[in-house]
């Protein structure tokens, strides 16, 4: 079976544009005539730099990206990143808390300790917004690292719709930290794209924004680049590369400079170990990583210059249109999913409520579910080169996973539309 038989419809890992893996083999082998490839370089070497200078440039064209946030590549995977924004934003919250208290009570180091231990205990607070699998996750893991008293799931959305996953409620009906207790929750944290559920945020929430917008947290794993996206609403958007962007094996953090030092600076692993907060591991540090450029650790720069690849590719398709020219072929192909299946109400049901419908990852069941007839859905499929289609092993079902911003030859999409039915 050649690449050019097969339509590959899988979350993540995705497709890449057969022409970077073709141009891949050739710099594993020998990288701009170096006589060595790109895995065997020094991840410090003046070639490994450029690769990321490269990259960072077409991701900040690409989202306008402002001077005043930061671009981090890691190994942590998504999954990382849901400890990482914990351990970070919470060593600033409470570096905040002790640096007023200690104001107000001058050097009597007891002193601080004592109240800081008092607002610990009842203020702090971390609000999630759990609106499929790994928000939900995400708000797990918060909890397995501060404790249950500090994280306030905001909202859980199975419990409106059934016990499953699949709307998002009103933004009335959330129930966040107040900003008005002392400096409110240490972040906000939302998945912007539900990959297993086929749930996505129509719009940034506007209850997140205002002058005294909390710390706003974005997963955005499998939409990142895929829309256009107001950066300065966030403090921090991360994403795995796997699914939009590249292959396994980096994430990419855009990361609010004020907080890093010298703007904000993180409690000390003293002072967090006397309040029994977690201490993180250093390769999860943003402001190590960020002071050594990414290279605290050694990075796999092969996988940036993949994603960098990628992402120059998009630089020069849609020039000035930047992600607006993605964000186009994005919606057209989700539209031609989703009109395919309303047109056949007996056959397929898409699985989330219309208002919130992912672009990236569309979810439905054939039959109202009949395990036989999704079997055969499946197998007729693959029969014609359409791969990937099984819905996460969590949920069943099918899925369809535009979450490939490489994959954007829409005569796939009619295929698929025209194919199924
Ligand atoms: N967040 C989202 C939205 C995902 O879809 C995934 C993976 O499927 C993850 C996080 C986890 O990413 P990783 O496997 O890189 O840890």
């Amino acid at each position: 079976v050649n690449r050019s038989d097969v339509h590959y419809f899988g979350a993540g890992p995705a497709p890449l544009p057969t022409a970077v893996l073709e141009k891949a083999t050739q710099v594993i082998l020998n990288y701009k005539d170096k006589g060595i490839g790109l895995f065997e370089i020094s991840h410090r070497s003046p070639e490994a730099n450029e690769v990321l200078a490269d990259a960072k440039q077409a991701l900040a064209t690409l989202l306008d990206i402002p001077d005043d946030y930061k671009v981090l590549f890691l190994q942590s995977g998504g999954s990382g990143e849901f400890s990482a924004t914990v351990y970070n934003l919470v060593a600033i919250w409470v570096e905040k808390k002790r640096a007023k208290i200690a104001e107000e009570v001058g050097d009597d180091k007891d002193e601080v300790l004592r109240r800081l231990r008092k607002i610990v205990d009842e203020e702090l607070k971390l609000d999630y917004l759990v609106t499929g699998s790994w928000s939900l996750k995400a708000s797990q893991e918060a909890t397995r690292l501060v404790g249950a008293k500090h994280v306030n799931v905001a909202i859980d959305a199975r419990k409106a719709n059934n016990g499953k996953f699949g709307i998002i409620p009103p933004e009335s009906e959330w129930g966040l930290t107040p900003r008005t207790t002392v400096g409110g929750p240490a972040l906000v944290y939302f998945c912007d794209n539900e990959t297993v559920d086929g749930v996505e945020f129509p719009a940034f929430p506007s209850s997140l924004e205002g002058d005294d917008a909390p710390l706003v947290c974005a997963d955005m794993s499998s939409n990142f680049i895929s829309r256009k996206v107001d950066v300065r609403k966030y403090a921090v958007i991360f994403g795995g590369a796997q699914k939009n962007i590249g292959n396994t094996g980096i994430a990419i953090v855009i990361l609010r400079k004020s907080l890093l030092p010298p703007h904000s600076t993180p409690a000390s692993p003293d002072l967090l170990r006397e309040l029994r907060l977690p201490v993180g591991p250093i390769v999860l540090d943003y402001p190590t990583i960020a002071k050594n450029n990414s290279l605290y650790n050694t990075l796999p720069i092969f996988d940036v210059w993949v994603a960098g690849q990628v992402m120059s590719a998009l630089v020069n398709t849609y020039g000035i249109k930047k992600i607006s020219g993605q964000e186009e072929i994005s919606n057209e192909k989700a539209r031609l999913i989703y009109e395919t299946l309303d047109k056949y109400p007996n056959v397929y049901r898409v699985v989330p409520d219309k208002a919130v419908r992912s672009r990236m990852n569309i979810c439905f069941r054939v039959s109202g579910g009949d395990a036989d007839k999704e079997k055969a859905f499946l197998a007729g499929a693959e029969k014609k080169g359409l791969l990937g289609l099984k819905g996460h092993r969590s949920v069943g079902g099918i899925r369809v996973s535009n979450c490939k911003c490489t994959y954007n030859n829409l005569l796939y999409y009619r295929c698929f539309c025209f194919t199924t039915v």
